[in-house]
């Protein structure tokens, strides 16, 4: 699949480089070897021809004036000569005629040497030139080599000694070299290939290797390791590979966990997050800001970002943000079902400084915006709260000082109002102290195992009075030789039940009648205090135990009561790990339950 089975791959381009280039090499050889060979083996047919003259077979014809007078002569001395030879001798005058022979061939005596014999050769010999030519005789047709010496003196040649040879078997000699040099060249050439075979293999195969694990790398899986098995290039290729294999992986791994942390701190930041680019489409928007502003993952891909935040404000869209700064920088605060949303932005650039787009950052700031509300209600609460009394205190001062101090009877009831005032001060400044001891933790607490039944029978003791007072009939419903222990502070126990049983006693008409009762059930214990008063309004249920919470204002007051009571019982119970429930319907009657943990063992 990477091309290591096509022509064009590397180990194919290898293989055929080596085939020619020993191809060429040997051819070259070869052709150089055979052409020495050919001149050595003819180099030796001519030493044999010159040997023969050497050894004085031309003294012989010294003597005579021209050879057609000696010609038997001539032919015995040459029959002679040619017994211990292997050439053919012919003897051959100027005339061209063959005088003498030395061979097989007698018959050729006193006839022409014109096509027997080389012509041209027998010419050169007539003007007292040694030469030789190579050819094939013309009776057998076989290659033959042929060579003239004059006869006579320079100028005055009378003949010519012309000399052949057979060189049959130097061609055959040769044609046997030829024929080796051709066998050991298909060897050559046959183990160049293979070998070039298997030394391609050793550089394809780590580079297929390289190759595909570098395209599994492309795809993304980064477990590739590619096996370094020499110390040359290619495996300092395969070395270098898995280095930037190593290193790659290590960015990427911390590219993707910069991005996937990215991810989880956009996906669970409480915040809400907006990016928008400069054409108004929203490229991010995470889980926060989606259910804040209730759009789905359909209208961040369908719609434009000025129709989604334009809805909730007009100062919210692009050209809009664009305008309001150069920086366009800014925030807003808008409102949407309930919520108070405040949204800060500022512009995001790219690499080169280009500006992108815009991203917003979303709060919702419904529960601060609450708090501070509560908070600015609270002073304004207890300002008030202290005000109503303060200035009834001036007003009855002022007026005993101003003469009213005389009269003894009003002078009484004055101070007797001014203590009344200063009594419901302290208690208010009492409750907020205890207020805020609960809130930052510094109330003391005094938890032992105390026997509950005991702490109620206590209370009613205590209450007793006040209730008979308006002809009220408090009821004990429960078992009062139960035995209920609760892990608790017994002061602030009777604190709040002493709460709870003085609003049921203040909140119902005379002669109404009042129930405790406390019973086990599984692991708590539950209170219960009924009254038949006059109840509270369904929709104010759920604030009474807010602060300064007064469901009949005037009446509440006139009755001593801070408006912080219930809270401050609603705290206590819950320190002790208890709940504290009110159930009231208006006119019937009201309904307190009590849950706490039986303490164990
Ligand atoms: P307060 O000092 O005014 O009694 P609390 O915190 O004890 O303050 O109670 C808050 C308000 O809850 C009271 O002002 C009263 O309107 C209402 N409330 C409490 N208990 C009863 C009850 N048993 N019947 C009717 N209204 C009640």
């Amino acid at each position: 699949m990477f091309g290591m089975k096509r022509w064009s791959s590397i180990r194919w381009k290898i293989v055929f480089i080596y085939f020619l280039l020993v191809f060429i090499a040997m051819s070259i050889i070869g052709v150089f070897i055979t052409n020495q060979l050919e001149a050595y083996h003819m180099d030796a047919v001519r030493q044999d021809f010159t040997k023969i003259v050497d050894d004085g077979i031309l003294s012989s014809f010294n003597d005579y004036k021209n050879l057609n007078d000696h010609e038997v002569e001539i032919q015995k001395n040459i029959e002679t000569w040619g017994k211990s030879i292997q050439e053919e001798i012919f003897i051959i005058d100027n005339n061209l005629k063959i005088i003498a022979v030395a061979s097989e061939s007698k018959s050729l005596i006193d006839k022409s040497s014109i096509g027997i014999l080389e012509e041209s050769l027998i010419v050169s010999g007539l003007k007292g030139q040694i030469a030789e030519k190579d050819g094939f005789s013309s009776n057998q047709g076989i290659p033959v080599k042929n060579m003239v010496f004059p006869i006579g003196s320079s100028g005055n040649v009378i003949g010519v000694l012309y000399l052949r040879a057979d060189i049959t078997s130097v061609y055959e000699a040769l044609d046997r070299a030829k024929m080796i040099f051709i066998r050991a060249m298909f060897l050559a050439l046959f183990i160049t290939v293979i070998l070039g075979f298997l030394i391609a293999r050793s550089i394809t195969v780590p580079i297929n290797d390289v190759t595909e694990k570098a395209e599994k790398m492309a795809q993304g899986d980064f477990s590739q390791e590619v096996s370094v098995k020499s110390d040359d290039e290619i495996g300092r290729l395969a070395e270098m590979f898995n280095l930037l294999r190593g290193k790659l992986n290590f960015t990427l791994s911390e590219i993707s966990n910069e991005k996937s942390k990215l991810e989880t701190i956009l996906k669970y930041m409480a915040d809400g997050l907006i990016a928008v680019n400069l054409d108004g489409q929203i490229i991010h928007a995470n889980a926060a800001a989606m259910s804040m502003l209730k759009i789905s993952e359909n209208d961040i891909k369908n719609e434009h970002f000025d129709m989604i935040m334009g809805k909730y404000s007009r100062s919210l869209t692009l050209t809009a943000m664009k305008r309001k700064s150069t920086k366009w920088e800014g925030y807003e605060n808008f409102d949407f079902e309930n919520s108070t949303f405040f949204v800060r932005y500022a512009r995001f650039m790219d690499e080169n400084d280009q500006d992108v787009g815009i991203i917003l950052m979303i709060q919702d700031i419904t529960e601060r915006q609450k708090l501070e509300n509560m908070q600015k209600e609270f002073v304004a609460n207890v300002s008030h709260e202290l005000k109503t009394p303060l200035t009834t205190i001036k007003s009855y001062t002022e007026t005993l000082l101003d003469g009213g101090i005389n009269d003894m009877e009003t002078t009484k009831g004055f101070l007797s109002v001014v203590d009344d005032e200063a009594d419901r001060m302290s208690r208010l400044v009492r409750d907020l102290l205890q207020l805020s001891r609960l809130d930052y933790n510094r109330e003391k607490w005094n938890k032992r195992n105390n026997e509950i039944i005991g702490i109620i029978k206590n209370v009613v003791k205590k209450i007793e009075f006040i209730a008979k007072g308006k002809e009220q009939q408090i009821s004990i419903l429960f078992n009062e030789s139960d035995s209920i222990k609760v892990y608790s502070d017994k002061d602030k126990l009777e604190q709040v039940l002493l709460n709870i049983l003085s609003n049921a006693i203040k909140y119902t008409q005379e002669g109404g009648h009042i129930s405790i009762n406390a019973n086990k059930a599984a692991e708590d214990v539950i209170i219960v205090i009924i009254d038949d008063g006059m109840g509270i309004p369904e929709n104010e249920i759920s604030r009474i135990f807010e602060r300064f919470y007064r469901v009949d204002k005037a009446r509440s007051r006139a009755m001593g009561g801070t408006g912080l009571g219930l809270s401050i019982a609603k705290q206590i119970i819950e320190e002790h790990r208890g709940s504290i429930k009110v159930e009231s319907s208006e006119g019937i009657g009201t309904k307190v339950i009590l849950t706490l943990p039986i303490s164990r063992g």
